[in-house]
């Protein structure tokens, strides 16, 4: 997945994201990319989030939404993402080992983080005032 999240310069959210292309895509199969609440969320009071890897976990936790959700409680992006990774590793027990789910959020103040089951994702922030960088997401496994 391919999922890009954005703030102008009012503090408006938006987001995307594509699907994987051939990757888990038997036939008939639908993914999370394309659920709103899944895939892809974005609540312009509360913050805006996209995952990535295994759509059928994030499919069970609603997980984007989730994610919106924990920030409109207060927390931050990263810690939101890092609650939904937990309650995903916690469903799952030590299957969750074999298994990879990223979420990346950002929320009314522009503050972004991410969260993943296992390490190895990053993701690139762009914008006029910093240099554009990738950042190595933490991971929970
Ligand atoms: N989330 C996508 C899906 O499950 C796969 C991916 O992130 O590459 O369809």
């Amino acid at each position: 997945t391919i999922g890009m999240l954005a703030i102008d310069k009012k503090g408006n959210l938006s987001g995307s994201c594509t699907t994987s292309g051939m990757a888990f895509k038997m036939r008939g199969r639908l993914g999370d990319s394309p659920l709103i609440g899944a895939g892809l969320f974005v609540d312009n009071e509360a913050g805006a989030c996209v995952a990535t890897g295994l759509g059928e976990e994030v499919i069970k936790i609603a997980g984007s939404h989730l994610v919106v959700e924990f920030m409109r409680q207060g927390y931050t992006p990263e810690n939101a993402c890092r609650l939904a990774i937990q309650r995903i590793i916690k469903r799952n027990g030590p299957k969750a080992r074999d298994m990879q789910v990223a979420f990346i959020a950002l929320n009314k103040a522009g503050l972004h983080g991410a969260y993943c089951v296992q390490k190895g994702f990053q993701y690139a922030v762009c914008s006029s005032d910093t240099n554009n960088r990738l950042i190595d997401a933490k991971y929970a496994l």
